[in-house]
């Protein structure tokens, strides 16, 4: 039997910062991932250090929006019919969430963690020399209608009592932040504190190397079939039938934590949003910051590599082949958005945001097993919450003070 000290199952953005973090903690690090370094969900995303987006979706513009999105098969928001039933004990948790009590705590919590996110990101990208893939443009919302815009003002309200920078825009300080856009656009907020990455997989793979380089991290491409509690640490099975000993474990298994979780007694409501985009070359059009199309649920991000258009949510469930036709959707409502946009050489994707009925990630120790850390569930802000959480795993398994409280972010909080 194989044995290491620390073990971590993925890697994603997640999995890959906590790697980093106890590196420095002068850990020796194995990360296990079925496919390879940054190639899931963390590769494809939008690219955002989306600091200030800290409303809970139960309440954030979803509410409002549901019955016409959930009317348009290919818009903002699906369900599959035969997954419903499926799916009613988590939107259940979900529509509680948006409660005024609930609401509240999870502004909160999601905002100390924020704080943590930004200082730990430029940290990351400094002890990486990566800081040149970090862009400081901010971002763009946008409105149709005066109606909508007055609709974000609670959110926004909100933001402000938690300190988040942001200044309402029109007419020709709108056309300057973003030179093109169609006039059924009337009125958008700036957001100067937004922040994005070149792209989000070289990133992942460039911090990653970084770790790789001070030769305490090693990876293995290998699956986890399950793991238990073993001796004060914890125990691996491989697909391959090895058995790996290890003093610690992090399972920082995106989308697919919750069934490694599961026979440790810790039942972790995890649902899979779906999210899909297309990925244009660079010249399809000039887009100088990232631009938030709320209220049709997607963005387009300017990657070094390429002009993303995406999001959407698709409640589907893990094992369901992806439907490209909302890529396609969300490129036609861009080219009516830009008029202009050359919609040629696209790249469809489809990734799976791991997410919990309160967007709140889960951050803490196994209910049996203080050395079995849980790290997953970040949904929309994985990317944007990533260093912050290798922190607060290196905390956690350092047997440091957390440098937050985490009980909003308890496996057992539900
Ligand atoms: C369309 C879209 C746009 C998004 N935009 C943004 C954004 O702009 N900003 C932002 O902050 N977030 C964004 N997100 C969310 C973000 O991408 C995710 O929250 C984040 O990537 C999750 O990272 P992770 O490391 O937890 O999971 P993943 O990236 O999914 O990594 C988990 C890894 O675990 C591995 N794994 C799973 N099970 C096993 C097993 N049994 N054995 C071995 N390996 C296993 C998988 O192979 C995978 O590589 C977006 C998501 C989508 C879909």
């Amino acid at each position: 039997m194989t044995e290491v000290d620390v073990a971590i199952i993925g890697a994603g953005i997640v999995g890959i910062c906590a790697a980093a973090s106890l590196a420095e903690a002068d850990r020796d690090v194995t990360v296990f991932d079925r496919t390879g370094i940054c190639e899931e969900t963390s590769s494809g995303n939008a690219a955002a250090l989306a600091f200030p987006d800290v409303l809970p979706l139960a309440q954030k513009g979803m509410m409002r929006n549901l019955p016409r999105w959930l009317a348009d098969p290919l818009g903002p928001l699906s369900i599959p019919p035969s997954y419903f039933p499926r799916l009613i004990p988590w939107l259940w948790r979900f529509w509680r969430a948006g409660s005024s009590r609930h609401y509240e705590k999870s502004l909160a919590a999601q905002s100390s963690l924020m704080a943590l996110a930004e200082a730990e990101w430029i940290r990351v990208l400094d002890a990486s020399g990566t800081r040149s893939m970090l862009r400081e443009n901010g971002a763009l919302e946008l409105y149709e209608s005066d109606a909508e815009f007055k609709a974000s003002l609670p959110g926004w309200q909100a933001r402000d009592r938690f300190g988040f920078e942001f200044r309402h825009v029109a007419g020709d300080e709108m056309a300057a932040l973003q030179p093109g856009l169609s006039p059924r656009f009337v009125k958008g907020t700036f957001m100067p504190s937004w922040k994005n990455v070149a792209d989000p997989k070289l990133l992942g793979k460039a911090v990653f190397e970084h770790a790789r380089r001070r030769g305490r991290v090693a990876f293995e491409q290998r699956r986890v079939e399950a793991i238990a509690p073993r001796g004060g640490g914890g125990l691996l099975r491989l697909a391959d039938g090895e058995a790996v000993l290890c003093r610690a474990l992090v399972v920082a298994a995106g989308a697919w934590s919750h069934r490694l979780a599961a026979p440790l007694g810790d039942n972790i409501p995890l649902e899979t949003e779906r999210g899909y985009n297309t990925t244009l070359p660079v010249d399809a059009f000039d887009v100088k910051r990232q631009l938030i199309f709320s209220s049709h649920g997607f963005v387009v991000t300017p990657l070094e590599t390429g002009l993303r258009i995406g999001g959407a949510v698709e409640l589907g469930g893990l094992d369901r082949p992806p439907d490209y036709r909302r890529s396609k959707a969300m490129l036609e409502k861009t080219r009516q958005f830009l008029p202009g946009l050359k919609t040629d050489g696209g790249r469809e994707w489809m990734g799976y945001r791991p997410s919990l009925p309160d967007s709140l990630p889960v951050i803490g120790r196994s209910r049996n097993s203080a050395s079995i850390v849980y790290a997953f569930g970040h949904g929309h802000l994985g990317l944007t919450q990533a260093a912050a959480t290798g922190r607060l795993v290196r905390d956690l398994v350092t047997g440091q003070s957390p440098a937050i409280d985490l009980s909003p972010f308890s496996p057992q909080r539900f």
